[in-house]
């Protein structure tokens, strides 16, 4: 059996999210990058981060830069960009954390269970076979193998090595 080891719970008890104020796919910084705020990619149309409360290892959250809460605010640009983007995650995904499937999706609207629900963001959660999510929601335990700035120096190797098209950066 793996061991229960949930540090982004402690992380959530302290509210350590609310030094950083507003809204957490536009950081005051506007980094490329940012490992304080788990920020693995971002340009002028697409943002890449690891989710702070994590339902898996490798649970990343992608979001326009732009900040609008539904599918139909997003231009045609912003629409293909962001699935070019989605292709590009599960592929670096794939190849550092092994997954045996994804579980990806959108909650529109906070009766849907968006957290932040003013700003449009897809959730991308690795999955393996046999592992222990469901306890996610039927036991408020969830099971991390690895502390998530591991993961993150992992993944960024990849997400610097994106070229966009010219077209991402009208
Ligand atoms: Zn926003």
């Amino acid at each position: 059996m793996k061991n229960l080891w949930t540090p982004w719970r402690m992380e959530y008890i302290l509210g350590d999210e609310e030094k950083y104020g507003g809204c957490i796919f536009e950081a005051a910084s506007g980094k490329a990058c940012d490992r304080d705020m788990l920020v693995l990619y971002r340009d002028s149309v697409a943002v890449v981060m690891l989710n702070r409360f994590p339902y898996a290892n490798g649970h990343l959250l992608l979001a326009p830069s732009r900040h609008v809460a539904d599918l139909e605010d997003l231009d045609q640009h912003e629409a293909s960009e962001l699935m070019e983007m989605l292709r590009t995650c599960t592929a670096i995904l794939k190849k550092h954390l092994l997954p045996d499937g994804f579980n990806i999706g959108l909650n529109l609207g906070e009766t849907a269970g968006a957290g932040l629900a003013e700003h449009l963001h897809f959730h991308i959660v690795p999955r393996w076979d046999g592992d222990h999510n469901f306890m996610a929601t039927t036991a408020g335990i969830r099971t991390i193998p690895e502390h998530i700035t591991r993961t993150f120096d992992r993944l960024l190797e990849d997400f610097q090595k994106i070229t966009r098209t010219a077209a991402a950066y009208k």
